[in-house]
Order: structure tokens, then sequence, then C-alpha cells
């Protein structure tokens, strides 16, 4: 069993650590806090035990009845791999501590590439991440555009790709962020850091991309746009999203045609907090033009998409399992999940 903690029980963290919590090969051993919240009451409910940077807090976590199981340093030290999913920036001041406990870390896309020197997409470069100490799984955008890209790139060969990310202004349990009437234009210069940030995992990618953020809090939508090298179809295109284990089809005639809709559609599938883990790519919006340009639109589920990343780049930096295929089955079987 790889023994995980959770070092930051947020939105990321906490779904991590029910990800990892449901692997065969995988326990928790701890997760961290620096407040007391519902999150961890919710923690210590499901016998995570929980951990505080600032043990001078403790009673403040007991006098809201949540038990408290030691320091944040006393959890790394127990542990054989940490995900950092603290808020971006804090992330890169934990590196300290793993490298002196001598830890495998991982860390979240507000991190900066610099902060591991390798960022991950399980569909991208998993045997990359065997063995190593530190790892970056890349941000929610760029883990739906790594996705998509690869995938055309090995049946067609990708020429340029642009893309516009819409994204959400707030995580749907944040009720301090915006925008709550604008459209903004973030960042207003062209082209995005996302583009950067997709080549740290597909290198040979030439990617320009523009981003803005409008009024909601579930999922970013994606419009993108591919020259290919080879001969394409929208069949082929359809065919091969089909049999991608983290991209799934937003089929045509269901009549959805927004976030709206795929939220209702996963909470109606029983899925744990309405949680999108595959890319959702709208069927009737795939065409491919006479030249091969290929253009879709595809919704990514901030919060949830990511998660598997994790668990399969803590899989691979242990090193057991050496093929990415038998660990996004192991994911993804462990959590019940086909994609839609
Ligand atoms: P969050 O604010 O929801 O959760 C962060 C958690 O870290 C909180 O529980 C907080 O209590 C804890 N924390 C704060 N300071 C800490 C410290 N010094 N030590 C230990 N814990 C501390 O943040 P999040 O949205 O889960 O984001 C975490 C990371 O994941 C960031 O790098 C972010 O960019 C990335 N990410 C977020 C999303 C998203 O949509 N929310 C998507 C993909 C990646």
């Amino acid at each position: 069993m790889i023994k995980v903690a959770v070092n930051g029980y947020g939105t990321i963290g906490k779904r991590v650590a029910d990800a990892v919590f449901a692997q065969k090969d995988m326990e928790i051993i701890g997760v961290s806090k620096t407040r007391p919240s519902s999150e961890a009451l919710i923690a210590n409910k499901k016998g995570y035990p929980l951990y505080i940077a600032d043990i001078s807090k403790k009673p403040l976590f007991e006098a809201a009845g949540i038990k408290v199981a030691g320091t944040v340093d006393e959890m790394i030290a127990a542990c054989d791999v940490v995900v950092d999913a603290t808020p971006g920036g804090i992330g890169a001041k934990n590196r300290a501590l793993y490298e002196k406990l001598g830890k495998k870390a991982l860390w979240q896309g507000g991190e900066d590439h610099e902060v591991a020197g390798f960022s991950f997409n399980s569909s991208c470069n998993y045997n990359e991440a065997t063995g190593r100490q530190f790892t970056r799984v890349v941000s929610c955008n760029t883990t739906g555009l790594c996705r998509i890209i690869k995938a055309m790139d090995a049946e067609f060969g990708v020429k340029k790709v642009r893309a516009t990310m819409v994204r959400r202004g707030a995580d749907p349990g944040d009720p301090k962020r915006g925008p709550v009437d604008a459209i903004v234009l973030n960042p207003v210069t062209i082209p995005s850091h996302h583009g950067p940030d997709v080549q740290t995992v597909l290198p040979g990618i030439e990617i320009v991309t523009t981003a803005l953020v409008v009024p909601t809090t579930f999922m970013h939508m994606h419009i993108v746009q591919m020259d290919l090298k080879n001969k394409a179809s929208k069949e082929k295109v359809i065919e091969i999203i089909k049999a991608h284990p983290r991209m799934g089809l937003v089929r045509k005639g269901l009549g959805i045609t927004s976030t709206a809709e795929i939220k209702e559609y996963a909470s109606d599938l029983g899925r744990p907090r309405s949680d999108l883990w595959e890319s959702c790519i709208f069927e009737e919006s795939v065409s491919v033009s006479d030249d091969n340009e290929l253009y879709l639109f595809q919704a990514i589920h901030q919060e949830a998409d990511v998660v598997v990343e994790n668990v399969d780049a803590i899989r691979a930096m242990a090193g057991e399992v050496k093929d990415p295929e038998v660990s996004i089955k192991m994911t993804n079987a462990a959590l019940g999940f086909e994609a839609i």
C-alpha cells in the first residue's frame, strides 16, 4: 500500500483524498487543515486523521468538536507520497519540508512548473514520472487541453492549436470571488499562459490560447481549433474520443447544450459531488473542414478532472505500475468511473 498524505484538504485535496481512499493499492494516512471548518469535521467523519500546521490552534479545532491527530510535519514524516493541494503559491514554500524529510511530493497547477521541474498528465507522459521525487499535476484547463491535443496528435499529427477558455468565476463553495456581473478578460493580453503550460507537458505543440472569466461556478468551456497534419474526419475524431478513458462525448439528441445540463446529468448519474473526471466534448460541435481543421467545444469540470490525474501521478511516482493504461484503468475502476 502506498501511504498518501494530503496537505491542504480543500476543493482539490478532499476529492483527491476520497479518490485515493477508493484505490486498492493506496491508503490515506492523513489530511491537513489550517483552521477549523466543516471540511475538517467531514475529514473526521470519514476517518481521515486530521493534522494541522500550527499546533497552538488545536484548542480551536477541539472547541468545534474536531479531533486533531498531530502536526503537518508528523503527517509528512509518516507518508510515502504527499499530495500538496494548498492554495497556489503556498505549495512551493512547502518544498523545503518535503526535501528535508526525503519524501515524494506532487503539486497542483497553481504552482509553477519549476516547483517540481516536471509537469504531468496521465495520457501524455505517465512514464516520465516513474520513480520521480517531485511532480506537478497541471491545472484543470491544461489537463483538458493536453488530453485532446495528445489524442489528435497521435492519430493525425497536430500542426497548430488555437483555444479560448471561458472560465468559471469561482468554485461553487467559494463566496468571495467573482465576477457577479461582467465578462472579464483574464488576461487582457494575448496569448494567455495556458499555451505555454500545455507545452510543459507536450513541448512540441504549437499553441496559442486566450481566456476570459464569466459569472458561473461549474465548469470551464473551451473553444478548440486545431490544424491537423494528416487527413481527418469527424467520424474518426468521435471514435477516438469514445475510446479514450478520460474523454466523454456529450451525445447529440440528449438536448444538452450547457454546463448547467451537464451538471444535472452528472448528478442524476450519482457521481459524488456531481464530479466529472472526464473532459466533456460536445458531439455536435465536432467538425472537420476539407483542409483538416478540427473544431470542437469541450466542458471541463475544474474541481474534478485533475483528481484522477493525481491518483495516476502517485502511482507512477511510487514506481510499481509502469504501464499508464493499467494505472488509468485501476484509477477509473476504483471510482466506478466510465466516461460518459
Ligand atoms: P482551496 O482553497 O479550496 O483549498 C486549499 C486548502 O489548503 C484549504 O483547505 C486550506 O485550508 C489549506 N491551506 C491553506 N494554507 C495552507 C497551508 N499553509 N498549509 C496547509 N494547508 C493550507 O484550493 P483549491 O482550489 O483546492 O486549490 C489547490 C490547488 O489546486 C491550487 O494550486 C489550485 O491552483 C489547484 N487547482 C484548483 C482547481 C480548482 O478549480 N479549484 C482546479 C485545478 C487545480
